[in-house]
């Protein structure tokens, strides 16, 4: 097996260095490796997602000297592909829709909180409060019926009830610096913790996909082996494989890198301008510049 690796940024804001580094660290990599460097466009978000973002991407990279292997697989193409999962995953019987809004979500929320903490994901946003797992099958079809909006969501309990004892053995081999950005890989194996992340939306409201189900779908469909990315996705990776064991897709190797923080110690955002590959290039700042810049986030092989 070719040993093959990706970036793949969302065209819904310029580069910044942590992505520099995400993509230099890919490429190098692939080269080490002797293997493929692809491109992923991640541009399910058609409300914030812009072509003008996506050739900003591709003239950043080229400017960092990277190449990469055509076509450029976009997500926004390949509908189809996220549909025809969500009907697996609806006949295994570990979906259902639910139909809060974002506002009845947080009133859930609040009232959950009457009563104590309620948990939240590893991202920090609370575990659906909301019942929609258990509503009568006849309700369900009658709002689905006069398409009342609603998400798909992951039916988490009976996702794990369906892989049995695989579910009890669920990990991932990860190469690299773990969730608090330990400066030793932590793996070689990492047990994969979905209970963390509770029923996780599959389908958005208007999008048959949502990152989770997309980025396995992708990785399964461009032959990845190994994912790298910054260690912000560490905690994703155990809903990733929960649906790779379901669809009966192959699991890539993952490494997740140290990212680079702003000066307050927080994770770089699309909007800080100090840092974005355009302005820094405008000042008159180097390709072998913008990599002194994100050795801290250390790994990188130097060609
Ligand atoms: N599109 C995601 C991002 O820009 C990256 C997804 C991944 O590497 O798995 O953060």
């Amino acid at each position: 097996m070719i040993p093959t690796f990706r970036f793949a940024p969302s065209p819904n804001g310029h580069l910044h260095l942590g992505h520099a580094c995400s993509a230099l660290l890919n490429a190098d990599l692939a080269r080490a490796a002797g293997g493929r460097f692809l491109l992923r466009i991640e541009d399910i978000d058609e409300a914030r997602c812009r072509p003008e973002y996506e050739a900003a991407i591709t003239e950043d990279l080229a400017w960092l000297g990277l190449a990469w292997e055509t076509p450029v697989r976009r997500q926004s193409e390949h509908f189809s592909d996220y549909r025809a999962a969500l009907a697996k995953l609806d006949a295994m019987g570990v979906l259902y829709p639910a139909f809060e809004s974002r506002a009845e979500i947080l009133r859930l929320v609040a009232a959950r909180e009457e009563a104590g903490p309620w948990p939240r994901d590893p991202d920090g946003a609370p575990l659906y409060p909301g019942d929609a797992k258990a509503m009568p099958a006849a309700e369900r079809a009658d709002r689905i019926a006069r398409s009342e909006p609603h998400v798909l969501r992951l039916d988490l309990a009976a996702a794990l009830a369906r892989l049995g004892a695989e579910a009890a053995r669920l990990s991932w081999q990860e190469r690299g610096a773990g969730p608090a950005g330990e400066t030793d890989p932590v793996g070689p194996t990492v047990t994969a913790r979905p209970e963390l992340w509770g029923d996780v939306v599959l389908a958005r409201k208007d999008v048959p996909a949502s990152y989770h189900l997309a980025v396995v779908i992708d990785d399964a469909a461009q032959g990845i082996t190994e994912v790298v990315r910054g260690r912000d996705l560490f905690a994703a990776t155990s809903i990733h494989r929960v649906l790779q064991a379901l669809l009966g897709l192959p699991a890539p190797v993952y490494r997740h890198h140290r990212l680079i923080l702003d000066a307050d110690g927080k994770k770089l955002s699309k909007s800080t301008r100090a840092t974005g590959l355009r302005e820094l290039r405008a000042a008159g700042t180097t390709p072998a510049d913008i990599r002194r810049l994100i050795e801290p986030a250390g790994d990188l092989v130097h060609p």
